[in-house]
């Protein structure tokens, strides 16, 4: 199958940039971004050893949640609405786009059990993206004290998409920065040891700065 050939390539790909930097490829989450593709890709990839799924859109993840469910990890990496909430809440594992108050105090209010977010920021600062910009991450998560079923477990962000390595690796290296900032104020809802970041065509350079989970879409399953 298609998906286990990708596999073996992006374990390899994984394999050598953990040993350019040093580290240990058990130290990352390798998720696999399925909103491009059906439930059988899904069941395709568990057959291969995948466990963590990502998906963007409420829709989408309920369709594969319910065929699947706790058989894998969820991640939900897409722009959540606040008024959709209450529907994929006690289901996710983790959410890799807080990146607004209302969206906290609605998670808050909603979930019946902690539940582990990223903070999502916009480091290139591009106008299309989604996320907090890098100066307004530290009040944002001292804010988030205050919603105490939400941990923050650490940052995510998706890097421009350019041709440039060295300016999407500098993206890279300043959250990672920022992530070490935070962790060390060593604040009990907010851990902030993850760094959710490298998709398809970045991914290589994301582990070499430090990414703990990284989100892979159509190397991965196809487009
Ligand atoms: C779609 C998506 C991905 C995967 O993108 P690919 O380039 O297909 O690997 C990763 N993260 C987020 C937030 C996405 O929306």
């Amino acid at each position: 199958m298609v998906v286990t050939t990708n596999l073996e390539e992006i374990r390899k790909n994984m394999e050598a940039a953990c040993k350019r930097s040093n580290r240990n490829v058990k130290d990352i989450t390798l998720i696999a971004v399925t909103k491009y593709v059906t439930i059988e890709r899904n069941n395709e990839l568990l057959e291969a050893g995948i466990q963590h799924f990502g998906e963007n859109r409420n829709e989408g993840f309920l369709e594969k949640y319910e065929a699947i469910g706790e058989k894998a990890k969820w991640h939900f990496i897409g722009t959540l609405q606040s008024r959709k909430v209450k529907d994929i809440i006690d289901k996710v594992d983790m959410i890799h786009s807080l990146d607004r108050k209302s969206l906290a105090k609605e998670i808050n209010k909603r979930a019946s059990k902690t539940i582990e977010c990223f903070v999502q920021v916009n480091v290139s600062g591009e106008e299309t993206k989604h996320g907090l910009s890098v100066e307004e991450v530290e009040s944002f998560i001292e804010q988030i004290a205050q919603y105490d079923k939400i941990k923050v477990v650490g940052l995510m962000t998706m890097a421009p998409h350019i041709e440039d390595q060295e300016e999407i690796r500098s993206v890279f290296q300043q959250l990672a920065q920022l992530r070490n900032k935070i962790k060390d104020k060593n604040l009990a809802h907010a851990p902030c040891h993850y760094l959710s970041m490298g998709m398809s065509n970045d991914y290589k350079i994301a582990i070499e700065e430090g990414a703990t989970h990284i989100r892979i879409g159509s190397k991965l399953v196809g487009e």
